[in-house]
């Protein structure tokens, strides 16, 4: 099946992001969209490089996601699961390379690039750190045209916390589409994932520039993969 879209040009950078997330439409029914997002991910996905600053970061010539969440949401494995690759986030996660843009790419030729942004919140960092984070992420987030969504990953068992709701912030005021992604939904009760879940929900929609549906993962289990990679080709197509 092909994977282009009706309007085709997939990928390309410059364009605008959609004013209404709830409203896009990428020429693809569900179904046709979770099938090309399956081929797509089943097909050839490598490390590209770390970038520590813009100017590092390749010529923005196809559509960009971001993965944003805090250290230990479970962001390498969700990664990893969504590329079918068992250690695809972790070679690049090494100590000292944890302020650096993470860059995938996905398909050959490139379809779409994951960039997996540095975990933030971890409760030791030096004030240093966490203002260089700002920097290179605001960076990112403001300066970069192809950036199409960032997925914001949030831990189930803990919902939003506040250094959250502060990047939250970031993206509302860059302006940058993001869409909240539930990680470890098996580390906790079926009741428990329901009443976050609609917390989340509830909390996202209050936010401008937030996906109006948030999907629920774990990266364990395998569930809501489906979903993602969908999620991360409706995304690139926009
Ligand atoms: P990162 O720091 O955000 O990259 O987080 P990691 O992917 O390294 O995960 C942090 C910890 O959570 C590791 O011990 C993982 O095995 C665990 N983990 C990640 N995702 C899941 C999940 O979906 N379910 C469960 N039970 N554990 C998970």
């Amino acid at each position: 099946m092909a994977l282009q879209p009706q309007s085709g040009a997939a990928g390309v950078g410059g364009r605008d992001v959609s004013d209404d997330a709830g409203q896009e439409d990428s020429g693809l029914d569900d179904a046709a969209l979770e099938e090309a997002a399956r081929k797509l991910f089943a097909g050839p996905v490598s490390f590209l490089k770390s970038a520590p600053e813009l100017k590092f970061l390749p010529d923005p010539d196809v559509a960009e996601i971001a993965f944003a969440g805090r250290s230990n949401v479970g962001k390498s494995s969700l990664l990893n699961r969504l590329t079918n690759r068992n250690a695809l986030a972790r070679t690049s996660n090494t100590p000292g390379r944890t302020q650096e843009l993470n860059i995938f790419e996905v398909g050959v030729p490139v379809r779409l690039r994951l960039v997996d942004m540095p975990g933030y919140g971890f409760a030791k960092a030096p004030k240093d750190l966490a203002r260089r984070w700002r920097y290179l992420v605001n960076d990112y987030l403001r300066g970069r045209q192809v950036l199409k969504r960032t997925l914001l990953l949030i831990d189930s068992r803990h919902g939003f916390k506040d250094v959250d709701r502060e990047v939250m912030k970031m993206l509302d005021d860059a302006a940058v589409s993001y869409r909240v992604i539930l990680t470890k939904a098996d580390k906790i009760k079926a009741s428990e994932l329901a009443e976050v879940t609609h917390q989340t929900q509830e909390e996202a929609r209050r936010h401008p520039a937030a996906h109006p549906e948030i999907i629920v993962t774990s990266s364990e289990k395998g569930l809501g993969m489906d979903r993602l990679r969908a999620a991360v080709l409706e995304a690139a197509l926009l």
